[in-house]
């Protein structure tokens, strides 16, 4: 077996162990990895994947979706506006929604290509200088405006906490931010947080560096 499928295994398990009763979406994030690299993976009957980068994406995923039609890809990396029309195209989720301008875009461009996403919308909890994520004074306003205005499917929200700090305060405040909103789905945690962040009530972990190896 290829290390690659030892290791998502074992996360696998890993997770199963904690005993949570909802299915906990691991997110493979292959970003900077090759298709040939990653394949494996795909081959063991794998279906979501995550990416940062909507060229890279287009690269390696556009004809393997076609060949595979029960992949899902998401978009975890800080979407341009201008990249919105290619997103829609290639992506099934979208992790990083944080403001308006790219809320109107995405919306326009679903509507002309007979798409609907699902999205997480990314919030900066504790504002830090970090620039993605919407402050969360701005989320209330900016989740009703994509629910009831223009229409998108808000799964969730979706937190990055900054490095060097207790990441356990970040997730318990976006799952407060999230159960304020009536919403279901959480997008949190990585590689060296995945656990605490499912122990915070996140069902969609966005795993790279543990499955894959370091990215050079
Ligand atoms: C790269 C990336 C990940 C995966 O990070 P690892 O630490 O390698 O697991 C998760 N989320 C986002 C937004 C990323 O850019």
């Amino acid at each position: 077996m290829s290390t690659i499928i030892e290791r998502f295994e074992k996360i696998k398990s890993k997770i199963t162990s904690l005993g949570f009763n909802k299915p906990i979406n691991i997110i493979a994030v292959s970003k900077t990895f090759s298709l040939d690299y990653i394949k494996p993976l795909i081959d063991h009957g794998h279906l979501h994947f995550g990416e940062n980068k909507v060229q890279e994406a287009q690269v390696k995923w556009l004809e393997t979706k076609k060949e595979n039609q029960n992949l899902k890809l998401h978009m975890v990396g800080k979407l341009q506006t201008n990249k919105a029309k290619d997103a829609v195209k290639l992506f099934d989720y979208i992790h990083s929604l944080d403001n308006p301008k790219l809320a109107d875009a995405l919306a326009k461009y679903q509507k002309s290509l007979n798409k609907n996403l699902n999205y997480f919308i990314q919030v900066n909890v504790g504002n830090e200088i970090q620039k993605s994520g919407i402050p969360v004074g701005e989320l209330d306003a900016f989740y009703n405006y994509c629910v009831n205005e223009i229409n998108l499917n808000i799964l969730g929200l979706m937190v990055i906490p900054p490095i060097d700090q207790n990441v356990d305060n970040f997730f318990k405040t976006t799952n407060t931010l999230n159960k304020s909103l009536a919403l279901e789905n959480l997008s949190m945690g990585m590689s060296a947080d995945y656990i605490a962040a499912i122990k915070h009530g996140s069902n969609f972990v966005r795993i790279g560096s543990s499955i894959f190896g370091s990215r050079s």
